[in-house]
Formats: structure tokens, C-alpha cells, sequence
């Protein structure tokens, strides 16, 4: 039988061909990492409701709606129910036994703000236990309360009641889902174009398949970025505005400044809201002016508090009056948490932002390479300045998995061997953001050595 999951007819509803790409190559159930936000947050979950029945992830579908039957018998809270009807399959998160009978259905989120996306998955999970004679009596939402503060009396989770809403958006369903059945069986790929809906509700992972070639917005008019735009797509190389030199010389030693931060949505420490940002991790690098490099780098590996100790060690690595490059906003914006946080070390900290350069609104201002693409992001610059540069060797290659493989590092379930692996891959990470700006700023400079674009 064509059987159609919660996520495949959401993705059906975005577009009919992510949904027909999807069932070629589908994917297996895969359990949620612990140690994520919503691994976390599901945990939780269960604790509130000890004696609610979970119905394993990754069982065969038969042997989860048999599971599934036996645990609705009787369990007053059931987690991850298999339901089906006529071959729509929906996994709901949880299902709580109302006083009165029937079913309160929710949905378990580790945001403390709802989306438009929350809904429509509980309204096709409404629309397939109304369709199995189950239809819920409420549905909602269980997310994080942002009230909640490790130190006070404020339950972590909250139930955001949305059953009228959720039954409406169900009821418009049917129309919408009957046709999705048929695509699967369909030979040839739907034809789709591209637009808006590849991004929303979310990224499309097709969208490179389906257009290889993202176009870039061109800045129009007559400013000097848009001429150095249009005079780097003609000449296919870097090109850079004369100010530019003067914006980047420096006799001295130059320092490379990055940091890696997590944003519990589970705050440990007293008085901090959910999702609130704590650096964990920085690599300096610093270049003296025969062109040597060494390297200071902090890395926070238990759950105590790492700003004092991180903000002590910055200062450290930073002594001095060298520039401190970064790239983009965030460092600076830690420094001012960081001094707000560390109130005796507030002054030395926020006289650092004195001393920072941001390389990317410099880049952004002066140059263009046409293999940026339109992208400013360092992971797309650097390769396009310094070819045979990038991330790819590395096991820890992005900033979200580097969150991740924090949290499991300072785990105290992980044992040490394998924590001091996970913190040498992020420390192998950090470091190569801060090699990486050194590249990027001897490559822009050299640029702005050899003579930048003018037009008289
Ligand atoms: S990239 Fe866009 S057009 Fe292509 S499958 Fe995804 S949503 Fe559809």
C-alpha cells in the first residue's frame, strides 16, 4: 500500500515534488539525539508523565501500531503512538487521557514561541485520528515556558492550548491531502518551479537540485558597490574599492578573534532565561610582523558557569593593542555579555571592542569576488580568496554541530577518552575560523596592495 508520514505529506504540501523526490530515497526513523534541544526537551517530557508509555521510535510500523493499540488501552499518557488510516501514518508526541474521555493531543517543542509550522502539523495529526475515529478533544502545543529560571519555583514546560485552531486548519485538509496519495506512484517527477515555498515553511533540501544556480541579487544603481559588483562579474575575480588598503594596513601584530556558544534551552545556571547565549569556546590567533603565528585558545568542558574563567582567558590572549579581527557582529556582541556578566572585568572587556575590525562589513563594503555568490558568510568567502582553503576535513564543520558535540563533550555520561576527542575536534574547529580570517585578510589586502578598482 502508497503510505503516506506526517512529515511526507507536509513536505506534499509545500510541493509536490519534494514530496515525490523524498519517497525515491526514503529514509529510516531515526531516534532524537539526547543531547539536542529537542532531545532534551522530550526528555522532559517524559519525566512530567512517569507513568506514561512510550512507543519506541524506530519499530517496525506494524509492530508500533501493535504497541500503539495495547499502550491506548490503558496508559493515561501515551508518547509516539503509531495511528494510521488508509495510509496516512502520524507519530504525535503525545497523547494525554482527558478526565472526561478522549484524547488531548500535543505536540513537544523545544521553542518558547509557536509558528505557523506547529500548527499545521497538528492539524494533519488532528486530521488522521478524526479520520480514525479518535478524533482529539484538545490540542496544543507542550513548549518551553520563558519564564522558567533554574532558580525558581516555574514549571519548565507549558501547554499552549490551540484545539479551535488546529480543528479548523484540519477541516480544510481533506481537499489538500487527497491529491498528494497519487504522487508517489507517478513516474515521471512532478514539474514544480522554484520560488518561495522552496524556503517556507522550511528549506527545501532539493533546492540545489532543483537550481543549481542560486541567482544573485545585484545591487542596482550607480554606488560604488554596485560597479565594483558588475566590474567583478566582468573581469571573474576579486575586486576591491582603493579604501580598502587604508582600512586593512597595520605595521604591528594583528590578532584573530572567534567563539563557539551554546543556548541551553534547559538554562542550568541561576538566573538565566531559555536559549540564553553563553560562549563556551574562543581561538585567538595572532600574526606578528615577520608573518609568525601562534595560537591561544578556551575551552569551557563541564557545566559550571564558563564566563568568568573564559572572559579571564580572553584577556590573557589578548593583551595588548593589536587589531582583533572577527567575523560579522557576534564576537563583539559576546565581549559586551561577557562584561555585563564579569562585572570586574567590565571595563578591560568592553576596552577590547576598541580594538575590533570586522572583516565581514569590510567585505561586504569593499569587495566582491564573483564566486561569493552573494554570500557573505566565511565558509563561502574563504575558498572564493584562497582556493584549496575550507572546512572540509574537519569532523566538526559547522557551528550547529559544534553546539551539539559540546553538549554531549561536558555530558557527564560521556566517558573522558571519548570527551577529550570531542573536545579536540572543537578545538580543531575554532581554530581553523580564526586561520581562516588570516587568510581572508592577507587575501583582501593583497588585492588592495596590487591597486583597487577605480573609475573616473
Ligand atoms: S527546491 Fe523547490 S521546487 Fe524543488 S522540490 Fe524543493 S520545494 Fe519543490
Amino acid at each position: 500500500m502508497n503510505t503516506l508520514s506526517r512529515s511526507e505529506l507536509m513536505w506534499g504540501l509545500q510541493c509536490p515534488l519534494r514530496l515525490w523526490k523524498a519517497k525515491q530515497a526514503p529514509r529510516m526513523p531515526h531516534a532524537l539525539d539526547p543531547h539536542s534541544p529537542a532531545g532534551q526537551i522530550h526528555v522532559h517530557a517524559r519525566r512530567m508523565f512517569p507513568d506514561g508509555v512510550r512507543v519506541p521510535q524506530t519499530l517496525p510500523w506494524e509492530e508500533a501500531l501493535r504497541q500503539s493499540a495495547q499502550a491506548m488501552a490503558h496508559a493515561p499518557v501515551v508518547f509516539r503512538p503509531a495511528i494510521e488510516f488508509e495510509g496516512l501514518r502520524i507519530r504525535p508526541d503525545l497523547l494525554l487521557r482527558m478526565p472526561t474521555g478522549g484524547w488531548r493531543l500535543g505536540r513537544v517543542k523545544a521553542t518558547t514561541k509557536l509558528r505557523p509550522i506547529h500548527l499545521q502539523e497538528l492539524a494533519i495529526e488532528h486530521f488522521v485520528m478524526t479520520q480514525a475515529g479518535l478524533a482529539p478533544v484538545e490540542v496544543g502545543v507542550l513548549c518551553i515556558n520563558r519564564r522558567y529560571r533554574a532558580d525558581k519555583a516555574e514549571p519548565l514546560l507549558r501547554f499552549v492550548d490551540r484545539t479551535e485552531k488546529v480543528a479548523q486548519l484540519a477541516a480544510s485538509l481533506h481537499a489538500e491531502l487527497s491529491p498528494l496519495r497519487s504522487i508517489p506512484l507517478q513516474e515521471a517527477p512532478p514539474k514544480e518551479l522554484t520560488g518561495r515555498r522552496c524556503l517556507w515553511p522550511r528549506r527545501c533540501p532539493y533546492l540545489r537540485d532543483c537550481q543549481p544556480e542560486i541567482p544573485v541579487a545585484q545591487p542596482t544603481g550607480d554606488s560604488p558597490q554596485a560597479r565594483l559588483f558588475r566590474r567583478a562579474m566582468e573581469h571573474g575575480r576579486l575586486c576591491v574599492l582603493p579604501a580598502l588598503k587604508q582600512k586593512l594596513e597595520h605595521d604591528g601584530p594583528t590578532s584573530y578573534l572567534d567563539f563557539e556558544a551554546v543556548a541551553p534551552a534547559i538554562p542550568t545556571l541561576p538566573g538565566l532565561k531559555p536559549f540564553t547565549t553563553l560562549p563556551v569556546q574562543f581561538s585567538v590567533h595572532h600574526k606578528q610582523t615577520d608573518g609568525t603565528l601562534h595560537s591561544d585558545a578556551y575551552l569551557h568542558r563541564d557545566s559550571t558557569d564558563p564566563r568568568p574563567p573564559l572572559a579571564a582567558a580572553l584577556l590573557e590572549a589578548l593583551e595588548g593593542d593589536s587589531p582583533i579581527y572577527v567575523w560579522g557582529e557576534f564576537e563583539g556582541k559576546v565581549i559586551s555579555k561577557l562584561a555585563s556578566a564579569c562585572a570586574e572585568l567590565d571595563a578591560p572587556l568592553r576596552a577590547l571592542h576598541k580594538r575590533i575590525v570586522d572583516l565581514q562589513s569590510l567585505a561586504r563594503a569593499y569587495a566582491y569576488h564573483p564566486a561569493f555568490g552573494g554570500s557573505w558568510s566565511i565558509k563561502r568567502v574563504l575558498p572564493a580568496l584562497v582556493p584549496g582553503q575550507d572546512y572540509g576535513d574537519l569532523s566538526v564543520n559547522d557551528g550547529a554541530q559544534a553546539v551539539l558535540v559540546w553538549t554531549r563533550m561536558q555530558h557527564p555520561d560521556t566517558p573522558p577518552d571519548q570527551a577529550q576527542i570531542l573536545a579536540e575536534e572543537l578545538l580543531a574547529y575554532c581554530g581553523m575560523d580564526t586561520l581562516a580570517l588570516i587568510h581572508i585578510r592577507d587575501a583582501l589586502l593583497h588585492r588592495a596592495r596590487l591597486g583597487a578598482e577605480t573609475w573616473e
